[in-house]
């Protein structure tokens, strides 16, 4: 059985009964694919306890976003945590301490909750531009998270790609001992990055959400055989031509800034997707190292 966490007194409890054991956390909105499961299975390869946060943060969605609709499948998630939980034990033959903190909009935010947090390097850029309030909400409950939980390493996947970096800007400014750990997306068969919001899409929408990842790669390819200067050219040719792209974008993987063509010095890139497909926007990229 994996036990629920609901309060913070049962964490506080959690750290004096287990000083010295490392503490690995996942910060997750549940709704829990292969994706998640990727980043639970590292922590649990890394650390003596591994902790799942299940928490909707109402913070990071803008109005007239998905806070209402958005997947809450608790009893699902549990399943599939106590059989990677089994999958992992058996495999290693070595037992794993698993829990999921799954608070209340009051533990996180408590009345007279002040430490609301921006990181403005990244809050009206890319998917910042977008979501203008977006990463000011990421910012705040993750910084809460690390708090409470106190993570020896925490656990982020690439696909939210700006995301992770925020994460990490978090740490530094704040000072934060935390590892932060960046994990590769896990795809669908066909190539699409695996989400939650994906639930949203219908079978025709399914169908057309495949172009991200398609046009990411074409990107890719020509950016790794023609050039920068090629693959820019393109990038905005394809945005101009299809309004569904709310954004493509080429930037450097450590900063997220747009390579400077006339002094090219980072050649560690990242192609970024965001794609409409009616009211859902999805979110794709590619790593690319010239
Ligand atoms: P979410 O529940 O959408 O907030 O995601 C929780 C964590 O899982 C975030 O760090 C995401 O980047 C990560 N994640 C979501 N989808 C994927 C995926 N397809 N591959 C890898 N990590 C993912």
């Amino acid at each position: 059985m994996i036990k629920i966490i609901k309060n913070n007194i049962e964490i506080e409890d959690l750290h004096r009964e287990n000083k010295g054991k490392s503490i690995g956390l996942i910060p997750t909105m549940g709704n829990l694919h292969q994706g998640h499961l990727s980043l639970i299975w590292q922590s649990l390869l890394e650390n003596d306890i591994s902790i799942i946060s299940i928490y909707v943060n109402p913070t990071q969605f803008g109005q007239g976003e998905d806070l209402e609709k958005y997947p809450r499948t608790l009893k699902q998630d549990i399943f599939h945590i106590e059989a990677i939980k089994k999958e992992y034990e058996q495999k290693k033959n070595q037992p794993k301490r698993i829990y999921v903190y799954h608070p209340s909009c009051e533990q996180i935010y408590p009345d007279g909750f002040s430490d609301y947090i921006s990181i403005e390097e990244f809050n009206d850029v890319i998917e910042g531009e977008v979501r203008p309030t977006h990463f000011d909400g990421v910012a705040t409950v993750v910084k809460r998270l690390f708090n409470i939980i106190k993570p020896e390493r925490a656990y982020f996947g690439k696909k939210d790609y700006q995301q992770l970096r925020l994460v990490e800007r978090l740490v530094e400014q704040y000072c934060i001992k935390v590892k932060i750990i960046g994990m590769p997306i896990v795809r669908e068969k066909d190539g699409l990055a695996m989400s939650s919001r994906n639930l949203y899409l219908d079978a025709n929408q399914r169908e057309q959400a495949l172009f991200l990842n398609k046009k990411l790669n074409e990107l890719s390819e020509i950016l790794l055989s023609k050039g920068f200067k090629a693959a820019n050219n393109l990038a905005c040719e394809i945005k101009k031509n299809d309004k569904r792209f709310n954004y493509l974008e080429i930037r450097t993987q450590k900063d997220l800034k747009r390579p400077d063509i006339n002094n090219f010095k980072d050649t560690n890139l990242v192609l970024l997707g965001n794609l409409q497909i009616g009211d859902t926007r999805l979110l794709d990229n590619i790593e690319v190292s010239l």
